[in-house]
């Protein structure tokens, strides 16, 4: 069930990548897996998927170590609080949800030398939600140069959770907004910003709209996993 899921969701990424004419490997799939078990996570890697994301440490820490007989790749892609970065810096590959300095150097500071750089990408209120995570469109330049001098981190590029539209073209205007910050950012540089790559958006919902607008990381939870029962 999980395997057909994720045959669906591929072919999705696939049709939207035709669609958009670009290739089909230029969109990574970082399979959603909070709130499901080990066995979940372990079957999602039976279809062949390595890539997970996880919201909640404390749950994303266990689950790791049931599955630590497994090659799999951790992705960190909820809030980040400043008391929590020692569980981030330890045991996850990628943090998405970077959104201040403080939290950033922690991070850098909390690495273990024998791992490799926690690689990063900074979040974006693309929207101005009040309410929501991420540093300000305007301010996203300034802490990306910041958080790319950090030595034990390494800055790939902005993520963002817009507002959920139902209709694809306010969907795919809305993404436009981060791809075209993300490309001023890449165009302007600077020192740590070679690998300034991946843009994390797309979810159930819009990843076609996030596909169109040039996403370069979908994150799927629902059509993989099933509805979670809410908080
Ligand atoms: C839960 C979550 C997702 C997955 O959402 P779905 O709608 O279930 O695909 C993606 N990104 C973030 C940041 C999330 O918290």
């Amino acid at each position: 069930m999980i395997g057909d899921n994720l045959q669906t969701v591929r072919a999705r990424i696939e049709a939207a990548c035709q669609a958009a004419r670009r290739d089909a490997r230029a969109v990574t799939l970082l399979a959603v897996s909070k709130t499901f078990g080990p066995e979940a996570v372990r079957e999602a890697f039976a279809a062949g998927q390595t890539a997970f994301g996880e919201n909640y440490l404390r749950e994303a820490v266990d689950k790791m170590s049931a599955l630590h007989d497994l090659p799999l790749q951790w992705h960190c892609i909820g809030p980040i609080q400043s008391n929590k970065t020692r569980l981030v810096a330890e045991h996850f590959s990628w943090a998405h949800t970077i959104d201040r300095l403080r939290v950033a150097q922690r991070l850098s500071e909390q690495r273990p030398p024998d791992m490799a750089p926690l690689q990063v990408c900074v979040q974006v209120n693309i929207d101005a939600g009040p309410t929501k995570s991420g540093v300000a469109p305007q301010d996203a330049l300034r802490l990306v140069r910041e958080v790319a001098k950090l030595p034990r981190l390494q800055v790939r590029g902005l993520m963002t959770i817009p507002d959920a539209w139902p209709d694809f073209d306010d969907q795919v205007a809305v993404h436009a907004k981060t791809r075209a910050l993300f490309d001023a950012i890449a165009a302007a540089g600077g020192p740590g910003l070679d690998h300034f790559d991946t843009l994390s958006m797309g979810m159930t919902a819009d990843l076609e709209a996030a596909v169109q607008a040039g996403s370069t990381m979908v994150r799927v939870g629902t059509a993989i996993f099933g509805a979670r029962p809410r908080p």
